[in-house]
This record gives structure tokens, sequence and C-alpha cells, in this order.
């Protein structure tokens, strides 16, 4: 790990990862997830501990079942 790798605030335990979900996903990761505890924030949010959610919860917001296949891994995200 460096200096510049943003871990995740809740668990503590590994970076934050920017990802895509598929089928819409692109060359683009507008997300980012923690692997470890599967929270996920959506959309260029401020990667804090107030604003992320758990990766089930943001599907079951838009009636999908939890799928970790949709998740594509980019790049290791950086500090906002
Ligand atoms: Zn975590």
């Amino acid at each position: 790990m460096t200096k510049s790798d943003v871990i995740c605030p809740y668990c503590e335990q590994d970076r934050v990862w920017r990802v895509a979900l598929t089928p819409s996903a692109t060359d683009q990761y507008p997300h980012a997830f923690c692997y470890e505890c599967d929270t996920f924030w959506e959309n260029g949010d401020v990667i804090d501990d107030q604003t992320g959610k758990t990766f089930k919860f943001y599907l079951e917001e838009r009636g999908q079942k939890l799928e970790y296949g949709l998740i594509k891994q980019g790049p290791a995200a950086e500090p906002s």
C-alpha cells in the first residue's frame, strides 16, 4: 500500500477500489467499493464514513438482488 491509497473508513481493513457495474459498465469506473465489508459509494460520492451504503442496500433500492458478478473492478480509488 502507498500513502495515496484510500483505506475503507468503515472496516479499515482494505483499500477502496473504483468499480463499474455491468452490464452498463464502460471504461469509466464511477462508483467505489470495499471488497472487505461490501460498502458501496455511488457515483462520485466523497468516500467517507457517512456516504457509503452496503452493496446489497444499493441494489435493493433499485429492485435488484445481490449479485457480486455485477461488479467490475477498476483502479484503486484515489483520495478526493
Ligand atoms: Zn470496508
